[in-house]
């Protein structure tokens, strides 16, 4: 081996099940229904049908792209509605839209949280959507595994601590557990970049009804390993599945075909 790139999202995914990571993105399988952006400004008979699995996905990429160009203006802003609104209209999502008023009331509640506010009224610096790639493990007979990709939100503060935060379309019915890998990740870039000096808090804020502020979480998984783990699988072309409750904690889509075979199996797959 010399050297290895490996996605942040894959390694998140390997982590939950390496089954699951090779038929997500070797075989480039997904069930797939209706994006929100097809549907958002057509009219449907059921307002309410427009949470379908994979929609709410979709409304999760499109929270996330209104809280990466939003003007910053609005972060911590008393009523941010006039800036959420302009924002989901610029992404293409139509006001007459059933889902408007909800994704805008999501986006505004984190806006005017008392932890936007704070970043707010000390300036802190805010880096949205900010790249990385961090090498996990130094030159050797190896090589080098590289981990990379993107961090919604880093507050830099004038302390010069740092907090690392991923937005999430909701966290009901999460376990903690499933998001310590990849703020492993995120924390290792930041420690790679700033120096082992910097406090790193890593947190996840929930974009669902009710929940504004960060849930902060310890993130001390030695990526490594998994990083190593998924390389070995590659090479050897091995990708163990999980047993089944481990499948449902995560609602994979895919337990038709990985226990009960895939003849006859109700999950549509989609190559990409
Ligand atoms: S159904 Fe289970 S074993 Fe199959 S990919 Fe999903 S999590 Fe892995």
């Amino acid at each position: 081996m010399s050297e290895v790139v490996v996605a942040s999202t894959h390694l998140v995914d390997y982590a939950l099940c390496p089954r699951r990571f090779e038929l997500l993105h070797l075989l480039g399988l997904r069930d797939r229904a209706p994006s929100i952006r097809k549907t958002a400004n057509r009219e449907t008979k059921n307002p309410t049908d427009a949470t379908t699995a994979q929609s709410a996905r979709d409304e999760g990429v499109l929270l996330h792209a209104v809280l990466e160009h939003i003007d910053l203006r609005w972060l911590g802003h008393d009523d941010p509605a006039q800036g959420v609104e302009r924002a989901l209209i610029h992404h293409g999502i139509d006001p007459s839209h059933p889902r408007f008023s909800v994704l805008e009331q999501r986006i505004a509640q984190f806006l005017r949280s008392d932890y936007a506010r704070e970043v707010a009224h000390t300036r802190a610096t805010v880096l949205r959507e900010e790249a990385f790639a961090v090498p996990v493990r130094g030159p050797s007979p190896d090589g080098t595994i590289w981990v990379r990709g993107s961090i919604d939100m880093i507050v830099r503060w004038p302390s010069g601590n740092v907090d690392i935060v991923d937005y999430k379309s909701s966290l009901a019915g999460s376990s903690n557990e499933r998001y310590r890998v990849q703020l492993s990740a995120y924390r290792a870039a930041i420690l790679h970049r700033e120096g082992s000096g910097v406090l790193v808090r890593t947190g996840l804020v929930s974009l669902s009804e009710g929940e504004a502020e960060p849930r902060w979480l310890v993130a001390d998984v030695d990526i490594f390993e998994y990083a190593a783990r998924l390389v070995r699988s590659r090479l050897a072309s091995r990708f163990n599945l999980i047993a089944p409750s481990g499948c449902r904690a995560i609602s994979c889509g895919f337990v038709t075909y990985c226990h009960e075979g895939s003849h006859g199996a109700q999950t549509t797959f989609v190559k990409e």
